[in-house]
């Protein structure tokens, strides 16, 4: 059962815990934090936190500033790692909902709010979404100034051993650390470029997953803080090379029943999985907007490095855009959105695919064959004779693509799609006026 109040007190004086961490995030995917003192918990529960939601990015304006904090209690956890300064401090983090006190309504621009309206939009259709996420990223040294650099902590290759993945240790010590969290640690090896890797925990609802990915992302930086690496999400640090993806595996329960199984089906796919399928197909280029929000991630959808450029799903290779992952039980059929990477904003990102997915179904999408050759090697007319659009292929397209999308734009309501697409206009055109390192290297001397 679900903790209650009561029981988050008590774990606090139980765990003596010294200072409580009110967590929410901005539009942008920053976790932002709000420290009290543990003995101020029972106020942070009866009366909320008031701060300035002006001064958070993407909220509001300076004149409908006050925003209030609701921890959620489902969602205590005490930090287990040392504090910085080595002392014994105890710190506990609890993920909290935004309320706009000026109607006491939950805020439209709360991220977690937007993945609540979707979950509560597939419960009245009977589903459940559960989401499993494979959140990749590369650990690299600091230079003597304590900057971080992209020169890659280790030389290890795809499931290489010690000694040639030194990151081992601080992969292992993230493990601890989740399962000291109420992870369920599925699987975690090193990637296939060099310096990187990926950690991929248990599915679960879709709120959960959705916290669990900002916890991840928060636990993997800090326990590479504490070893003096810099670990980052950022998709393509290094030209050349893999990137870092979060490939997104998807399934509706219906009381208890994965609805996206059927065992007479040659993918033992239902239609249910087909028509969300088709809905995430359909979408696919509006929440490229959402599951790439950042100029770099377009470095990554490039072809040949493992990332998806095209909108086709395939039961056997990885190169299309969604995979359909073999399932040893009927509760393991799912689909694999292969697109999102790990600097998207986890809460807009799952709520925008189970839109897609649940307009899919309500439309009854359908889902095209599957595409069983590598993408990557058909010419521009086998992709034209068979349909197969492509991905946006930079973040203005993207956005570009997201307006043209009620379905989409509708997921996220109207504030945050103002919000996010003025924000993400803003980042692309300051990086079309940039003069990059490529262009100085190919242009300085030549002209
Ligand atoms: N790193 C690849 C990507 O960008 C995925 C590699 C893999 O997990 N097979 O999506
Ligand atoms: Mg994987
Ligand atoms: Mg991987
Ligand atoms: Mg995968």
């Amino acid at each position: 059962s679900m903790p209650t109040k009561t029981d988050v007190l008590e774990q606090i004086e139980a765990k003596g815990v010294d200072f409580l961490r009110l967590q929410f995030i901005d539009i942008l995917g920053t976790v932002k934090n709000v420290s009290v003192p543990a003995h101020q918990a029972e106020k942070a529960f009866e009366e909320g936190i008031y701060f300035d939601g002006s001064s958070i990015e993407g909220f509001v304006r300076i004149q409908e500033s006050d925003m209030r904090l609701d921890p959620d209690p489902d969602t205590f956890a005490v930090l287990p790692w040392r504090s910085q300064r080595g002392d014994d401090t105890v710190s506990a983090r609890l993920i909290c909902n935004i309320i706009d006190t000026s109607t006491g309504e939950p805020f439209v621009g709360d991220p977690r709010y937007v993945l609540q309206r979707a979950i509560d939009r597939a419960a009245d259709m009977g589903f459940e979404l559960n989401a499993g996420p494979e959140p990749e990223f590369f650990v690299f040294e600091k230079d003597e100034n304590g900057r971080a650099t992209t020169e890659t902590h280790d030389a290890g290759g795809y499931f290489d051993l010690a000694p040639k993945d030194l990151a081992q240790e601080i992969r292992a010590e993230v493990i601890y650390t989740l399962e000291a969290m109420d992870f369920e640690v599925e699987a975690s090896h090193h990637e296939v470029a060099q310096g990187q890797h990926e950690i991929d925990f248990k599915y679960d609802d879709a709120l959960t997953t959705a916290d669990n990915i900002a916890t991840f992302r928060s636990v993997v930086r800090a326990i590479a803080e504490l070893h003096d690496v810099h670990a980052t999400f950022m998709p393509k640090p290094i030209a050349g090379i893999n990137g870092s993806g979060m490939h997104t595996h998807l399934s509706l329960f219906e009381d208890g029943e994965n609805v996206f199984h059927d065992g007479d089906d040659e993918f033992s796919l239902s239609d249910t999985a087909y028509d969300f399928l088709g809905g995430i197909l359909e979408h696919a280029p509006a929440l490229t907007a959402i599951c790439n929000p950042t100029v770099n991630s377009y470095k990554r959808l490039v072809p040949g490095y493992e990332a998806p450029i095209y909108v086709a799903w395939s039961d056997v290779n990885r190169s299309a855009l969604v995979r359909k992952p073999a399932a040893r039980v009927p509760a393991a059929s799912r689909i694999e959105l292969r697109s999102p990477d790990p600097s998207s904003n986890p809460y807009l990102a799952l709520a925008t695919m189970l839109h897609a997915g649940l307009d899919g179904i309500e439309k009854g999408r359908s889902a095209p064959d599957p595409v069983r050759e590598n993408i990557y090697e058909f010419t521009e007319a086998d992709r034209e004779a068979r349909g197969i659009e492509t991905l946006p292929s930079t973040l203005g397209q993207a956005v570009t693509a997201l307006q043209k999308d009620d379905v989409v734009l509708d997921a996220l309501g109207p504030h945050v799609s103002e919000k996010f697409t003025q924000a993400k206009t803003q980042e692309y055109t300051e990086f079309l006026a940039s003069v990059s390192q490529w262009e100085l290297d190919r242009y300085l001397e030549t002209f």
